[in-house]
């Protein structure tokens, strides 16, 4: 199967594409991770995204792409090894394979959430290859604008127990409804004591003359950014999170890699990419 550009398909494609950017980062001597799968689940669709955006657009997107999967990886471990939480979802998994890459304490069980015909053509590529997981692993297709908490607890899902959430190169590409609406599902079936990270962009990413061709860029392919959030803490602590933002690129989300002056949040009117961890307040 092959994903070409027209809506979801789009959208599926956008995660060939992150895969690709994580096969490069693991040809590198200094590679901040290593994803051995990555290059096959890219297809030559990823690939060619990935030399589209290189030579057109610069290396920015690329850097941000590294340095957010180091920092996600980096938050699921801490979640599971230190908070000793054992339920991992990933939202919008893609062709990510920490259930195959990252070192998952014993009894991690992961669930991922995407399209069904994206999950199942990964799962057709890891098991031609014979890709084992490092946890319990189960994926779930589903369409995220859809109710899909039933789903979930189904295949084995505990919401009386802690459980550590991702949603990574999601949530720009969903109309704002559709964020705060799957931000409420998460919430609702979050124990507290519960950890949710997630990256999003602010209004000038979407706005600015220095985004543009990268916007323009996705709408021709029929993947646009639909939606931005300025102060992920604010929709946070209003769901009953308390959260810590980082932008990339600052000193927790940088790993040596970022190459770019960082403007602090209170200067306005820059694009913005923010990544936000939380943890679930008790109610
Ligand atoms: N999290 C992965 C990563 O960082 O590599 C994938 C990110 S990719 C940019 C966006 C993902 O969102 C795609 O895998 C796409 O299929 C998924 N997605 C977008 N809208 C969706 C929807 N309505 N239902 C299910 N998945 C969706």
């Amino acid at each position: 199967m092959s994903y070409n550009n027209s809506g979801k398909e789009a959208l599926a494609a956008t995660a060939c594409w992150t895969a690709a950017m994580r096969a490069n980062e693991s040809d590198h001597v200094d590679s901040l991770f290593h994803d051995p799968w990555a290059n096959l689940l890219a297809g030559q669709v990823g690939r060619d995204w990935v030399d589209h955006i290189s030579t057109k657009l610069g290396r920015a997107h690329e850097i941000g792409l590294v340095v957010r999967t180091k920092f996600f990886d980096d938050f699921l471990l801490r979640a599971t090894t230190e908070h000793l939480v054992r339920q991992v979802v990933t939202v919008a998994a893609g062709m990510d394979t920490r259930g195959f890459r990252l070192a998952w304490p014993a009894q991690t069980r992961l669930f991922e959430l995407d399209q069904p015909e994206l999950l199942a053509h990964k799962e057709q590529l890891l098991s031609s290859v014979g890709a084992f997981p490092t946890c319990w692993r189960q994926t779930i297709g589903v369409d995220l604008r859809d109710s899909w908490s039933d789903t979930l607890c189904q295949a084995g899902f505990d919401p009386l127990q802690h459980s550590v959430w991702l949603l990574e190169g999601v949530l720009p590409y969903l109309p704002e409804p559709s964020v705060l609406h799957l931000l409420d599902v998460v919430t609702t079936l979050s124990a507290s004591g519960s950890w949710l990270g997630f990256n999003v962009v602010n209004h000038e990413a979407l706005t600015s003359p220095w985004a543009r061709p990268w916007i323009e860029f996705l709408k021709k392919l029929d993947a646009p950014w639909l939606s931005t959030m300025d102060e992920p803490e604010i929709v946070l602590a209003e769901r009953g999170w308390t959260a810590t933002v980082v932008q990339s690129g600052e000193e927790s989300a940088n790993f040596g890699r970022w190459p770019y002056p960082v403007v602090p949040r209170s200067v306005l009117g820059y694009p913005r990419s923010l990544f936000a961890i939380a943890t679930r307040m008790p109610d």
